[in-house]
């Protein structure tokens, strides 16, 4: 089993201590690197999570590392992130499973070559690998049917990595560098005095602290309703499959057509079905409908909208709590929603007519994760104006686990207040307020 659940044994449990420089809320990749590179910088932190560490989407997640495809303004932090990822992995000494085997995306029509394309020119301007294949050369990397695909897009420098080993193996590391870990321990509210944050209330005490960076995830917009700021984000389900060992067609990882795979350490595939990605409607659909239109128009054709009872919103959330209150952090202790039946059979379906060598593969487990999705795909890594010392960072819109420690290094230096080294201004939380144009970043 790889997925984490509320019966997973808690294995991070440090005293809470009174005070620290830096509390992160939430251990996922992002609170996680970002905890790990500020205590590079020997400032003492806590690393706080309602749940699990990587409980959420961080282990759940495909094991991309990629810079293919991504929004122009994210390349430069994630060019930066995967060489962090290969640095650490020598660090960890834990095997992780970081390979740079490459991404493939692949054409079946003019109008895909034609995008991958238009990309090649962002590649270029940041010296990346990446170039456009032939159908032939696809059929050269990709070793099952040949003859599917007009061409692709291919970066070998792009990797990969087993993200229930990757983001636990960090938080061991922190530790034995002297950060604090604690699951189960849901953040409630801020502490704030003189209009400046001072500190959280978690369910298990106050902890002081001169900063606090929100990496919550899929719960970042509940946590920030508390505080009266409307957070516009939403969660998309995505459904992923472990399969038994299989013959090694490709050894990195591919989309193709209606399937994606993924070479695992284990000499399985991971694999996952595009165009079933699920939106299940809840109070902030609604909510934050016209915010996201724009994204909706360029990528309805992935997503499916599905009734039901959202496991974060429900159709009537509690926004407001006060700090003696049990919150909806501590009611989910990890978000782990069925997988979708109708991704597991697109994914049989996508495998038996792309690669027939993996069609009759047995699926060992399968399990989904929540996606917090921004209105512009792309994240928020910025410091929230009304809380002075409360910074933000969320919303990686399905790309966090690559871009993951190069948002933490980032972080960690935005909290200190030193260069961060990119432009982060596509970042900023106040794009959502001040009239700015929503333009939506390449689709999850
Ligand atoms: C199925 C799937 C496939 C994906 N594939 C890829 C991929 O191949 N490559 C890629 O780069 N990205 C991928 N992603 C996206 C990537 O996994 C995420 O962007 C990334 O993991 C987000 O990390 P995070 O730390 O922001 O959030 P999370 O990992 O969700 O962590 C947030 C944490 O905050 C905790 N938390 C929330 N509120 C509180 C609170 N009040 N107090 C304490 N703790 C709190 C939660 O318990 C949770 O553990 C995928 C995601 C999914 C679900």
């Amino acid at each position: 089993m790889v997925t984490f659940s509320d019966h997973s044994p808690i294995t991070f449990q440090d005293a809470l201590p009174d005070a620290v420089d830096v509390v992160v809320i939430g251990a996922g990749v992002i609170g996680t690197s970002t905890a790990w590179f500020l205590s590079q910088r020997g400032v003492s932190v806590l690393l706080c999570d309602k749940g699990r560490v990587a409980g959420e989407q961080s282990s759940r997640n495909w094991g991309w590392i990629r810079q293919q495809g991504r929004d122009a303004a994210e390349l430069p932090i994630a060019m930066e992130s995967i060489n962090a990822w290969e640095s650490l992995s020598k660090d960890l000494g834990e095997d992780i499973g970081f390979t740079r085997q490459g991404v493939l995306f692949t054409a079946t029509t003019d109008r895909e070559l034609a995008q991958f394309e238009r990309w090649l020119e962002i590649a270029g301007q940041h010296q990346l690998d990446t170039r456009l294949l032939s159908g032939a050369e696809v059929d050269a990397l990709v070793q099952d049917k040949p003859g599917q695909f007009r061409g692709g897009l291919f970066t070998p420098s792009d990797g990969r990595a087993e993200p229930f080993k990757a983001v636990p193996a960090l938080a061991r590391l922190l530790q034995n560098q002297g950060g604090l870990i604690r699951e189960n321990c849901a953040v409630r509210a801020l502490d704030i005095q003189a209009g400046k944050v001072s500190g959280v209330v978690t369910e298990q005490g106050r902890v002081r602290a001169n900063a606090v960076v929100c990496a919550g995830g899929a719960w970042s917009t509940l946590f920030l309703a508390n505080l009266g700021i409307d957070f516009p984000q939403l969660t998309v389900r995505a459904t992923v499959v472990r399969t038994a060992p299989a013959p090694n067609i490709f050894d990195g990882d591919a989309a193709l057509g209606e399937v994606a795979i993924r070479r695992r350490q284990d000499g399985g595939y991971t694999v996952a079905a595009s165009g079933v990605n699920e939106h299940i409607i809840g109070a902030d659909s609604f909510r934050y409908f016209f915010k996201f239109l724009p994204a909706l128009r360029t990528s309805a054709r992935f997503l499916r909208l599905r009734p039901g009872n959202h496991p974060v919103q429900g159709l009537l959330p509690t926004r407001r709590w006060r700090e003696d209150q049990t919150t909806p952090f501590e009611n989910t202790r990890v978000l782990n929603p069925a997988p979708s039946a109708a991704a597991l059979r697109r994914m049989r379906a996508g495998l038996a007519r792309r690669v027939p060598q993996l069609a009759n593969l047995a699926f060992e487990e399968a399990w989904a994760g929540m996606i917090d999705v921004t209105p512009d795909v792309v994240p928020v890594m910025d410091e929230v104006a009304q809380f002075p010392g409360l910074y933000l960072a969320t919303g990686f819109s399905g790309h966090g686990f690559g871009i993951g420690p190069g948002a933490g290094r980032v972080m960690a230096d935005l909290v200190l207040g030193r260069p961060v080294g990119h432009d982060l201004s596509r970042f900023r939380l106040s794009r959502f307020y001040d009239g700015s144009k929503m333009v939506p970043g390449p689709g999850l």
